[in-house]
């Protein structure tokens, strides 16, 4: 199951599992990159 995420501006983000990183991720885009949004096969694809 992939849990981490490195964002590209270098932020890790990691959740409990899949649904929760694709949440907290979500959020870290909300927070720190505003307008900018990824799809949950985005952020899967990306994880670690
Ligand atoms: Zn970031």
């Amino acid at each position: 199951m992939k849990t981490r995420l490195t964002c590209p501006c270098g932020e890790v983000i990691k959740g409990q599992d899949e649904d929760d990183l694709v949440e907290k991720a979500n959020a870290h885009l909300t927070a720190e990159h505003e307008g900018r949004t990824y799809d949950r096969e985005m952020i899967l694809f990306m994880a670690t």
